[in-house]
């Protein structure tokens, strides 16, 4: 949607996703594909032809898998995991065994067979109403464009690698492997006219900082190249030939920015303590060793959540003992004394392996995943266990299982805990006796049996996200129902009160790993509430500490008492909102 608020200024308006403000000029890429036609084969060249398509998808995976380590290297394992999805189409035997299908029957060029039936597939993947799905079409569209290329022996991407000077892309949609490939030097920010915040092109985006705004509807077809143009991915706008008093304002937001990043800087190495004098323990999450240089970098105390399934998610086969081993004792190294708190595996739900196919289920958040899982495949979770078990020797590390739902699955995890200390006493291998072993609450029913828990756990960390999702049966992964999603519904405020006095009833330590801790406005709630720690994306360490600085407990005790008896979300929200605006009103300037 376009305005013409001033004479030559046009503003367009989507979804912000990665924050940040730029200028420049633009360059509109055209993603036309190279023209295929279709070929007419004699029955002799019908072998070939398939030849060349099983040819053309090796090397594709080749590239696929460069890309994926060059991103992992840079960006670390979780951003590599995201071209998981595009091999995954490669694998695709439906598709496949399709498009040899019509080379045979209809006897036409591999390009042209290929072309016609992953378009097909796109093109209904991406008439579903679902964000989800919608990504699919995209990874299928980059790996298609990936295959014709190779068959037509044409380079890849070579319009983004061949910047001339510094400038803001301006794109129907970016695929993840193009935004991997972004030079910072030149790509100031980026905008597309698809896209939405769970895209894997926004989660790449925020890794590299790069600002940038998407679901822009139509700004790809009304821009030119060359137009000067303002992207503040704050609030997820573009204007295009700025006047003097817009420039002038955006220089203020700017400004406040880099004063803020000062700020921040400076007590980037002091204690997360309230005005009061209650210290937080303020830790961060990770998803690979390479995350602990960010955790020191950004201040952190440790690590609250070590995601393991992304070692499993971002390779082409599982790893072994003692590859696990060497990452978690790496992490544990790096960090000592500050503990590492390691996340048995976590997979299932959103998080698929390419080699370990699961099978398809109708409700996979409810399915067969995380801690179910790995009781059942018992040698993959022993080789975990023992792993983990090796790596407490070498620093602070804890353990904790994810998706508790009952004690039975409590039970069996720690008996098979026992047997392998057990294997590993008669090895002779070192491990920490008393490694301290906590669970994730994130259904509602370890809710309900907290006190049970607490009796055999040493430590609790809260799981948001999906105890959210859960508890107010709202898919996280749904953009639909996105406004349903309500960190701030007093059940979830009850809910997590009930599980920190549970756990406090027994001495044991409660941590907030899920992205509510994250937010500089619900972070005071969650320490009113009595919560003990707050473990955060590392970027975030920073802010959330800053607030911490300003605010008082007392302050965040009489907001949680307010939450409790509150009966609104929305109220709730606005005073989490009002508290954190008058604490910390430099971190919320950018509005
Ligand atoms: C959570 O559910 O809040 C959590 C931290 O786990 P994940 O996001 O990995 O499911
Ligand atoms: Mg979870």
């Amino acid at each position: 949607m376009a305005e013409l608020p001033h004479k030559g200024e046009q503003t367009f308006r989507g979804i912000p996703v990665s924050a940040g403000v730029c200028r420049g000029k633009i360059v509109v890429l055209d993603h036309s594909r190279p023209s295929i036609g279709s070929r007419q084969l004699t029955d002799t060249e019908l072998d070939e032809e398939v030849n060349r398509l099983e040819k053309s998808l090796v090397q594709t995976r080749h590239q696929i898998l460069d890309v994926q380590r060059r991103v992992s290297q840079a960006m670390g394992a979780a951003e590599g995991s995201i071209f998981d999805a595009h091999l995954l189409v490669l694998e695709d035997r439906t598709l496949l065994d399709e498009v040899v299908r019509v080379i045979r029957e209809k006897k036409v060029n591999a390009e042209y067979a290929f072309h016609s039936v992953a378009e097909r597939y796109a093109a209904s993947l991406a008439a579903i109403e679902d964000d989800y799905l919608r990504e699919r079409a995209t990874d299928m569209r980059d790996v298609t464009t990936r295959v014709l290329n190779n068959l037509l022996g044409l380079e890849h991407e070579t319009d983004l690698r061949n910047l001339k000077e510094p400038c803001i892309i301006i794109s129907r949609d970016l695929t993840p492997s193009n935004t991997a490939q972004l030079d910072k030097r030149m790509v100031l920010g980026f905008a597309t006219d698809v896209g939405s915040k769970t895209s894997h092109t926004a989660i790449i985006a925020r890794s590299l900082r790069i600002p940038a705004v998407v679901g822009l509807g139509n700004a790809c077809a009304r821009l030119e190249s060359g137009q000067y143009a303002l992207l503040d991915g704050f609030n997820g706008i573009i204007i295009v030939n700025p006047t003097d008093q817009t420039l002038w304002e955006y220089g203020q937001l700017i400004r406040k920015q880099v004063t803020l990043q000062e700020k921040l800087r400076d007590i980037l190495f002091k204690p997360a303590v309230t005005l009061d004098g209650h210290h937080v323990f303020l830790s961060a999450n990770i998803e690979s060793s390479a995350g602990t240089e960010a955790v020191k970098a950004n201040g952190a105390e440790g690590v609250g959540l070590f995601r393991t399934e992304y070692l499993f998610l971002n390779r082409d086969q599982l790893p072994t003992e003692e590859q696990q081993y060497a990452a978690y004792s790496e992490a544990a190294r790096e960090l000592k004394p500050m503990p590492v708190v390691i996340r048995t595996l976590d997979l299932g739900g959103d998080k698929l392996l390419a080699h370990l196919p699961l099978p398809r289920e109708l409700n996979p958040f409810l399915g067969w995943r995380a801690i179910r899982f790995c009781l059942e495949e018992r040698d993959l979770f022993r080789e975990q266990l023992r792993a983990i078990l090796r790596a407490s020797a070498e620093g602070n590390v804890k353990m904790m299982y994810p998706m508790i739902s009952g004690l039975d699955e409590l039970s069996k995890a720690n008996a098979l805990v026992d047997e392998y200390k057990e294997e590993l006493r008669k090895e002779n291998v070192p491990f920490n006796e008393q490694l301290e072993i906590g669970a994730m609450i994130e259904t509602p029913s370890a809710v309900i049996i907290a006190e049970s828990l607490a009796k055999r756990l040493k430590f609790f960390s809260i799981g948001t996200n999906d105890l959210i999702q859960y508890s107010l049966a709202v898919d996280r992964m749904n953009e639909k129902i996105a406004h349903l999603y309500e960190p701030t519904h007093p059940a979830i405020v009850r809910l997590i009160k009930a599980t920190v006095d549970a756990a406090h009833r027994h001495q044991v330590w409660v941590s907030v790993c899920g992205e509510m801790a994250s937010d500089p406005v619900l972070a005071p709630l969650l320490l009113g509430l009595g919560v003990d720690e707050l473990s955060v994306s590392p970027p975030l360490v920073p802010p959330v500490k800053f607030l911490i600085r300003r605010l008082k407990l007392s302050e965040a005790k009489a907001l949680a008492d307010f939450a409790l008896e509150c009966e609104s979300a929305g109220e709730i929200l606005a005073r989490c909102q009002e508290l954190a605006r008058q604490s910390a009103p430099s971190l919320f300037e950018d509005k």
